[in-house]
């Protein structure tokens, strides 16, 4: 019997449609095992639940899609309003040093593109999250909600306020520069708490710095590594 070549020209076609999206999700994949290797065992980072976590996090998908390619980069990357994603070595390390339980609740200052949420979301049980920026947080809140993220409630707000509705948080993480740190988030940690931020001068370089609460007060505070970070911005810069 003759076959008619003009057929297999569309099925090839919608072959290739077909596995295009498969090929592309395993190029990331292997992206992502790269950076974990590269970036992160290579330096400190030795929890294993934080290195599965950031495994699993499709980071490509945190950032636009004309930076798809540098997503995994050793370096932070713009994600629009002149806010950037933090180097993935950085959200591993503050992922680390907050040191999350399964069953914990989290209160993320910063959102940003909603990636150090994300990874937050994969050890804890709920992670809450304030974006300053109403653009920023609506696009986060869409995508952690098609990704499937639903142990993640972002708010558009000033985090300078925290989120009274949900507190008290066994952790707080800020992810933005800041000398100073809220009383009311200090108010919204639990007793035996952590926070972890940015601790500095918001002009130059700050350091990642963890404090625990007892007493109502913080106390055991730890300066760690020097950090830049963006500035926290809000009700924080007329307070000193
Ligand atoms: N965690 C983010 C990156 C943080 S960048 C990520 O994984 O992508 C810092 C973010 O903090 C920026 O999006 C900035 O708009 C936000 N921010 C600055 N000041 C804030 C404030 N007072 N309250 C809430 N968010 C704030």
């Amino acid at each position: 019997m003759k076959t008619n070549n003009m057929y297999y020209f569309p099925v090839f076609f919608l072959f290739l449609l077909f596995i295009f999206p498969f090929q592309d999700e395993e190029k990331y994949s292997k992206m992502r095992k790269n950076m974990v290797e590269h970036q992160l065992k290579t330096r400190d980072i030795t929890d294993p639940k934080v290195l599965d976590a950031m495994s699993k996090v499709k980071r490509h998908l945190f950032v636009d899609d004309k930076l798809k390619n540098a997503a995994h980069n050793d370096h932070p990357l713009p994600i629009g309003e002149e806010q950037t994603i933090s180097q993935p070595y950085i959200v591993a390390l503050m992922t680390q040093l907050l040191d999350v339980k399964p069953d914990e609740k989290i209160l993320e200052i910063g959102t940003g593109s909603g990636y150090q949420a994300a990874v937050l979301s994969e050890l804890a049980d709920s992670v809450f999250t304030i974006e300053i920026i109403e653009k920023l947080a609506k696009m986060a809140e869409k995508r952690l909600k098609n990704l499937g993220y639903h142990n993640v409630k972002v708010k558009y707000g000033d985090g300078y306020y925290g989120w009274k509705e949900h507190a008290p948080y066994d952790a707080i993480i800020i992810t933005a520069a800041a000398d100073n740190i809220s009383p009311i988030l200090v108010e919204q940690l639990k007793e035996g708490g952590r926070i972890l931020l940015p601790l500095g001068g918001t002009n130059y370089w700050q350091t990642l710095t963890i404090a625990a609460k007892k007493d109502g007060k913080l106390t055991n505070i730890r300066r760690l590594s020097d950090v830049i970070f963006v500035p926290m911005t809000g009700e924080i810069l007329k307070k000193k």
